[in-house]
């Protein structure tokens, strides 16, 4: 019998899955239903898209022609509903999609937060490519802009404006950035960058209004009586998966839509990955959202393992992030949480993930050399996260030792009283189990 296999969502969770499928499984038919009218493309890189640092052809990394070369049927359109009972979706122009196994990876949606104007135009958030294009054409006519959130897209529109030549205000409503992840040497770090890029920083604010004139955005008030003048106001305060499919087919959701650890959700033959998915974790015995690139990437692989009926349970990799945080590299691994108030952030942000939050016993050392910045947090046994700013020469071998749980026992007191060490030590550890 040759299976039907429909996936929903063009992302990095969706398109692994279907190739990982037609690997597996030579004779099935396989459709892929996006709604966005591009290529497939890397979301984090519409950060440099925004700050002209490159050009938009260079996020399309998978042509259409390679899904016909894995004979995949690529549809361009938006599913409106799944009659989980007649085993199809429909589209919004009526076409109705017959599938024997259904992957959902919709992804997530930005979060506008309830304020009276918020659906003027001039109102912007980064969810795509469509989002970031709008941005670029807002920039060109606004002179002023201001930017609510926290996280990284926060930074990466303000940023953006900014390297657009429009006079660039970010309001925080706490008194540093991303308390819940960094620490407030990092905060005053990413804070500093950002002043010298011409970004104007008010600590303490928070918008109670968005005025308009004619439609537009035309400024913004504040809880202490305050009014701002802008043309343009970006939003990051969080994001929220795409459950709303999953939730009026009657399957189980939480944040997230529920499944096992096999991507299996609460009908045995629909199954869901990537940011939209809240994926039990046998080690732990939760469930958690996350939503990085990379982890969509390694979900999809495995549902598409899974939806063939092949493949191990999933093993949550720790979660890493490589990103660009105020011009300044940074990479994020593991249980990092600062546990500092976030006030910006109403839910998780892109990029993010809820296990950095994850308040271990272990405390945290630092080793700092300006903008070459590190801070381990070392349990009892091992290292549990890191933060890498600057320099990334110990990125990889931290990666590795943390992913691993390697056993550094014999060199804690020396990773903990002895910072300038640090390197020499976390570089032989790692080799010495294996690592780069
Ligand atoms: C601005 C930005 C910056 C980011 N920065 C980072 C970063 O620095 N590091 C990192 O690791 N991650 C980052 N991320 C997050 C990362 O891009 C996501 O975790 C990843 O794209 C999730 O993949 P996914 O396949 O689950 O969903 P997505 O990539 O969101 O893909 C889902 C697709 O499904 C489509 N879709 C939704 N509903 C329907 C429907 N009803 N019918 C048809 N199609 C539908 C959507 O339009 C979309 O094309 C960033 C994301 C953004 C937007």
């Amino acid at each position: 019998m040759v299976r039907r296999y429909v996936v929903i969502g063009n992302g990095p969770a969706g398109a692994t899955a279907a190739a990982i499928v037609r690997g597996l499984d030579d004779a099935a038919e396989i459709e892929i239903v996006g709604d966005e009218h591009v290529p497939f493309y890397s979301r984090p890189g519409l950060a440099y898209l925004l700050t002209g640092t490159i050009p938009e052809k260079l996020l399309f990394s998978r042509p259409d022609t390679e899904y016909a070369r894995l004979r995949v049927r690529r549809t361009v359109g938006r599913v409106i509903g799944i009659e989980a009972g007649r085993h199809r979706v429909v589209l919004s122009t009526g076409q109705a999609l017959d599938y024997d196994r259904l992957l959902i990876a919709v992804g997530a949606r930005a979060l506008r937060p309830d304020l009276p104007g918020i659906d003027l135009e001039g109102v912007v958030t980064l969810d795509n490519i469509e989002d970031a294009r709008r941005i670029i054409r807002f920039a060109r006519r606004a002179r002023r802009a201001c930017v609510i959130g926290g996280g990284i897209t926060a930074i990466e529109l303000a940023e953006g404006l900014a390297a657009r030549g429009v006079e660039t205000h970010y309001l925080m409503r706490g008194d540093r950035y991303w308390p819940s992840v960094l620490d407030p040497g990092e905060s005053a770090l990413v804070e500093g960058r950002l002043t010298e890029d011409g970004v104007r920083i008010h600590k303490g604010v928070e918008l109670t209004a968005v005025i308009g004139a004619r439609g537009r955005v035309a400024s913004v008030e504040t809880r202490a009586g305050t009014s701002l003048r802008c043309d343009v106001l970006a939003v990051a305060v969080g994001i929220e998966p795409r459950v709303e499919l999953a939730r009026a087919a009657g399957l189980r959701t939480g944040r997230g839509i529920w499944t096992d650890a096999s991507f299996r959700t609460s009908d045995p033959d629909i199954y869901a990955a990537g940011d939209v998915a809240e994926v039990l974790d046998p080690a732990s015995g939760t469930r958690a959202c996350d939503s990085l690139w990379s982890i969509a990437i390694e979900q999809g692989r495995a549902a598409g393992q899974a939806l063939v009926g092949a493949g191990e349970p999933y093993r949550r990799s720790t979660p890493v992030n490589v990103t660009r945080i105020g011009g300044i590299t940074t990479t994020l691994i593991g249980a990092i949480g600062s546990g500092g108030r976030e006030d910006d952030l109403v839910t998780l942000a892109r990029g993010d993930s809820g296990a950095w939050r994850q308040q271990l016993d272990a405390f945290a050392v630092i080793a700092d050399g300006g903008v070459d910045h590190l801070r381990l947090v070392i349990g009892e046994h091992r290292i549990v996260g890191a933060v890498v700013m600057g320099d990334q020469t110990l990125s990889r071998p931290l990666r590795h030792l943390i992913q691993e749980r390697t056993d550094v026992t014999a060199v804690r007191d020396r990773l903990v009283s002895s910072p300038s060490e640090i390197g020499p030590l976390v570089t032989a550890l790692a080799r010495s189990v294996g690592g780069p």
